[in-house]
């Protein structure tokens, strides 16, 4: 407990001091921002021809807390946004906390993203410090009723695993997109349009893969997929609870072993972004095979590079869970 306290308090300096950079910033760019104005006005007066301003109207700043709320941004935004992503490829999610330089980029947004419902622990404390001027902060699943989770009774963040799910909070992006940028309202809205379409598709998609299968449970290596599963009926049998950073103990581990041989499963997945080796540990005990299931909480560099994005990355898991489930 004191050394949780130690970390805040060396966490809120960085903060602290980034807050006081970024608002010097603000400070510093309208003055030179108002400078500027008054440059051009008296240049007028003294009559130098002065450029037509073609207007090239200046891009939405986003700033998004993890990959799927990324990818929503982007979709729906076009080229009339500038998205900034603060966890980077291959970062553990949960375990993610912005660097000063992080926080400013919040500050300068017009628009902040974030998922909530305990995801982003950070997040609430950066929202609590920003000014009145500061960006239009939006809580992804804020409205959305939501499962329990964990053994400590929170609230289950993973609802992008369920493509329904998804699409509400696209509409919520494209809400507030359009309300920070009125002029972009058509683009907006057709991109929307299209997303929904095409959710709505991987939903039909899923339902009709996972409607027949020999199996029902998958063993996952944290508790991210009870949205997949209420969709469509699954169960998922965690390894560790809603944040992968809480490892089981080995007593937890045993009742596991216990609980995975009922379950007749034949693999155990892991995630890309976190340590396999429980996964791996408990797959050769219960003599099962280890298989790749995204949480999509962030991509690995990898998926990065080679452009898959949250539809390829859901086709994948689909296909995955097809074969561990033992679906026709
Ligand atoms: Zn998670």
């Amino acid at each position: 407990m004191s050394l949780r306290s130690g970390k805040t308090i060396d966490t809120e300096s960085h903060k602290v001091r980034a807050w006081r950079l970024a608002t010097w910033r603000r400070v510093l760019v309208r003055t030179l921002l108002a400078l500027a104005a008054g440059l051009v006005s008296t240049s007028c007066v003294a009559s130098v021809p002065t450029p037509t301003t073609t207007a090239v109207p200046e891009r939405l700043s986003v700033v998004t807390t993890i990959y799927p709320l990324q990818y929503l941004a982007e979709r729906i935004g076009e080229d009339r946004v500038e998205v900034l992503n603060v966890t980077p490829p291959g970062v553990e999610a949960h375990d993610f906390e912005p660097s000063p330089r992080d926080v400013a980029a919040i500050y300068r947004a017009d628009l902040f993203v974030y998922n909530g419902s305990g995801f982003e622990v950070w997040a609430s404390r950066v929202v609590a410090g920003l000014p009145q001027a500061g960006p239009t902060v939006v809580e992804a699943t804020e409205s959305m009723e939501l499962r329990a989770g964990g053994d400590e009774g929170g609230l289950d963040p993973h609802v992008w695993q369920d493509p329904r799910r998804y699409r509400q909070q696209a509409e919520v992006i494209w809400r507030a997109l359009v309300a920070a940028d009125p002029s972009g309202a058509a683009t907006y809205g057709a991109n929307w349009e299209t997303l929904k379409t095409d959710l709505e598709s991987l939903e039909a998609e899923m339902a009709q893969g996972l409607a027949s299968c020999a199996r029902d449970t998958m063993v996952v290596s944290h508790e991210a997929f009870g949205y997949l599963a209420e969709r469509f009926g699954l169960r998922q049998l965690p390894i560790s609870g809603l944040s992968p950073e809480a490892e089981p103990s080995p007593a937890r581990l045993r009742l596991l072993v216990g609980e995975v041989r009922a379950s007749g499963a034949t693999h155990i997945f892991f995630e890309s972004a976190v340590s396999p080796a429980v996964a791996e540990t408990l797959a050769r005990e219960v003599g099962a095979q280890s298989l790749v299931l995204s949480t999509l909480e962030s991509l690995t560099p990898e998926e990065s590079q080679a452009g898959e994005d949250y539809f390829s990355i859901m086709r994948e898991n689909l296909a995955n869970l097809r074969m561990a489930l033992g679906c026709r």
